[in-house]
């Protein structure tokens, strides 16, 4: 097999060509045929997240291991099975979920692997999809998707799809009622105005400095675009909103994005933090409750949800976001592109 590797942090990653492994127990091998390139792999490469003040959280501190196959949105068939494998055969063609966690401790057992203190994560923890083969540890965490669907579209399901959904399923029934507010509008961004509509949201009311991005967003069925740099963004925003925001989803997670989603909303409103660019900010502690505030982080989703996700994306045969697929050796590229913030949509790599 072929696997393209960060060997050291920051630097290009390096092609590996290694023997194609053995499944053993209950362990599923597969071929990728499509392997979604998310914006946190751009943070993995690089080693780190800001956290501000000058402070930043080393992965390889939190047991992140070089050299790494990242690639955690993925989509393969199968080729061949460990003896105790149930439920799976050669040549089903899976979508993966990559948020494994230990499998034995309570948070596991609840069924909230991505919440593990001992995460396995696939790309991640472990070798991820950036390469011919994958090697997933149990049949359970491969799930079927809609046959009219491709592989490039349903593999960012497991990672930007989830990830909307969590942080929208985290607001409740609110959301056929209010508009939601979405700040970024990445991939994450796009995704998240599409799988509210499936949802029957009542729709978006999308924030972002760049033009581009914002026609994407109207595109995509967003009720407004509003433009994070304009001086009154807070009052176009508060103006949209029908007076102030019941809710809204940063998935930048910088110091003037998280500031913005809490400036704008109501009392009792309610702001899900996804994004991980860094950074810190200051709040002085009355405003939580005499505003009533919610703060919420929300990181990817359970296997359950993201089950729920598929069968609600369904056998649709569209993207839910622009997907462009481009071959394993595309993959640093695509990594120096997101670095300097130009892709729109979803690049997905097809290395089978
Ligand atoms: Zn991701
Ligand atoms: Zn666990």
């Amino acid at each position: 097999m072929r696997s393209f590797q960060v060997c050291r942090c920051g630097e290009p990653m390096q092609f590996a060509e290694t023997a194609n492994p053995k499944p053993t127990g209950s362990e599923v091998l597969l071929k990728v045929l499509a392997a979604g390139v998310c914006h946190s792999d751009l943070h993995i490469w690089e080693g780190y997240y800001e956290l501000g003040g000058g402070k930043r959280l080393q992965l390889q501190e939190r047991g992140v291991k070089l050299p790494l196959t990242m690639g955690h949105e993925n989509v393969g068939e199968v080729v061949a099975v460990g003896p105790r494998a149930r439920g799976i055969k050669v040549g089903d063609k899976r979508l993966v979920y990559p948020w494994i966690g230990c499998g034995i401790c309570a948070v596991c057992k609840r069924g909230e692997d991505q919440l593990c203190q001992s995460p396995r994560f696939l790309g991640v923890y472990r070798d991820g999809g950036y390469a011919t083969h994958l090697m997933v540890p149990h049949a359970k965490y491969l799930l079927p998707y809609g046959k009219a669907m491709k592989p490039e579209q349903a593999a960012p399901l497991a990672c930007s799809g989830l990830t909307a959904y969590g942080a929208l399923k985290k607001l409740g029934d609110l959301i056929k009622r209010e508009p939601v507010v979405i700040i970024g509008a990445g991939g994450l961004g796009l995704m998240c105005i599409a799988i509210l509509k499936l949802m029957r949201g009542k729709g978006a009311i999308v924030v972002d400095i760049d033009p581009v991005k914002r026609a994407a967003a109207m595109k995509a069925g967003a009720l407004a675009a509003i433009d994070g740099k304009a001086p009154d963004v807070l009052a176009q925003l508060k103006q949209m909103a029908g007076g102030g925001v019941w809710q809204a989803i940063d998935f930048v997670g910088a110091e003037v994005t998280a500031r913005l989603g809490i400036d704008s909303l109501v009392k009792g409103g309610t702001l899900i933090m996804v994004g991980l660019f860094g950074g810190e900010i200051t709040l002085p502690l009355p405003y939580i409750p005499m505003r009533a505030m919610r703060l919420q982080g929300s990181y990817t989703g359970s296997l359950k949800e993201l089950s729920e996700l598929v069968k609600l994306v369904g056998n649709r045969s569209l993207p839910l976001v622009p997907t462009q697929t481009q071959p394993l050796e595309d993959a640093q590229a695509i990594i120096d592109e997101l670095k300097a913030g130009k892709v729109v949509g979803r690049r997905v790599l097809t290395p089978a």
